[in-house]
C-alpha cells in the first residue's frame, strides 16, 4: 500500500509556551507579489530580529502545491535557517490557500507545523491561535469545500499528481475562490460571533489571535477577553500598501499591539 504524506494529520496540536512572540498571516506570497516577497524577505533579515518566536498563522502562500514545491521559495528558507541559527523558533499553520504546507516544509526551514487551532500560553495568560476560516460559519459554501480539501484520501490524490497539474489545479482553485468572495456578501465572510464565543468556552481561554478576514483589529468582547484580527500584507503597483503584525506591547492595555511596516505612511 502507498503511503503518501498528510498534512491534514501533520500539525502539532500541543500547547506552546511563548515568551516574546510575533504573529503574521495572510501574506498570500506569489511570484505575483513581488513587493510582498521582497517586504517579507525584509521583515525576516531585520523586524523579526526582535522577537524569540515568529509565527506564521496561514496563507503564507497564496496557493501550496505541496512540500516538494518548497524550492521555489529558497530565499525565504535561507532566511528561516538564519534566524533557527540565531535561536528563534518559528511557527507555521496552514490556512486556506496554503492548507498543503507539511512537515516536510516545517523541517526544511527548521519550524514547527502546529495545528489549527492550538493553544498559546503567554505571560500566564492563554491564547488560542488559528487562521480563522473555521470561524466563517455563515459561509456555508466555503465550510463544505473546507471540510472535502482537508480529507486525507483527496489530499494523497492531488499530492500523487506531477507538479505541473497541481499548479494549474491551485490556479483555477484562486480564480474560483476570488469568483466566490465577489459574490458573497461582506458579511458572510467575516467570523461569526457566536463561533467566536464557543471557541473561547471549549477552550477556555483569555483571547483569541487570526487572520484570514484581512480586517486588521483589537476587538473588545464580554468578560474581557480580546480577539486580535492580523493584517493581510498588500502591495499596488509594486509597492507595499499595507504591512505589519501583532507583537507584545507593554504601553497596551491588551498587551499587544498591531504594529505597521510602513512606518512612513499616515
Ligand atoms: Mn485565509
Amino acid at each position: 500500500m502507498f503511503t503518501y504524506p498528510l498534512p491534514t494529520q501533520a500539525g502539532d496540536s500541543s500547547p506552546i509556551t511563548l515568551t516574546n512572540p510575533v504573529f503574521l498571516a495572510d501574506l498570500h506570497l506569489s511570484a505575483e507579489v513581488p513587493a510582498i516577497v521582497s517586504g517579507f524577505l525584509r521583515f525576516l533579515e531585520t523586524d523579526a530580529l526582535a522577537y524569540d518566536e515568529i509565527l506564521l498563522l496561514g496563507d503564507i502562500f497564496d496557493a501550496w502545491i505541496g512540500d516538494d514545491a518548497r524550492d521555489e521559495w529558497e530565499a525565504v528558507q535561507t532566511r528561516c535557517l538564519a534566524l533557527k541559527a540565531q535561536g528563534k523558533r518559528l511557527y507555521l499553520m496552514q490556512g486556506n490557500r496554503d492548507f498543503m504546507m507539511g512537515k516536510d516544509l516545517a523541517k526544511a526551514w527548521g519550524a514547527t507545523l502546529l495545528a489549527d487551532p492550538v493553544i498559546a500560553t503567554i505571560k500566564g495568560k492563554r491564547y488560542l491561535l488559528s487562521h480563522g476560516d473555521q470561524w466563517c460559519t455563515n459561509d456555508v459554501t466555503y465550510q463544505a469545500a473546507r471540510v472535502r480539501i482537508r480529507r486525507a484520501w483527496w489530499q494523497a490524490m492531488i499530492l500523487s499528481l506531477p507538479r505541473g497539474i497541481r499548479a494549474g489545479i491551485a490556479r483555477r482553485a484562486r480564480e474560483k475562490s476570488r469568483a466566490h468572495q465577489k459574490s458573497t456578501t461582506v458579511t458572510l465572510m467575516d467570523v461569526t460571533p457566536s463561533a467566536i464565543e464557543a471557541a473561547i468556552q471549549t477552550h477556555n481561554v483569555d483571547g483569541l489571535i487570526h487572520g484570514h478576514t484581512h480586517r486588521p483589529a483589537e476587538h473588545t468582547l464580554a468578560e474581557g477577553h480580546t480577539r486580535w484580527v492580523l493584517p493581510d500584507w498588500r502591495e499596488k503597483d509594486h509597492v507595499l500598501t499595507q504591512a505589519g503584525y501583532l507583537a507584545l506591547d507593554a504601553q497596551s492595555p491588551s498587551g499587544f499591539a498591531l504594529v505597521s511596516l510602513l512606518k512612513e505612511s499616515p
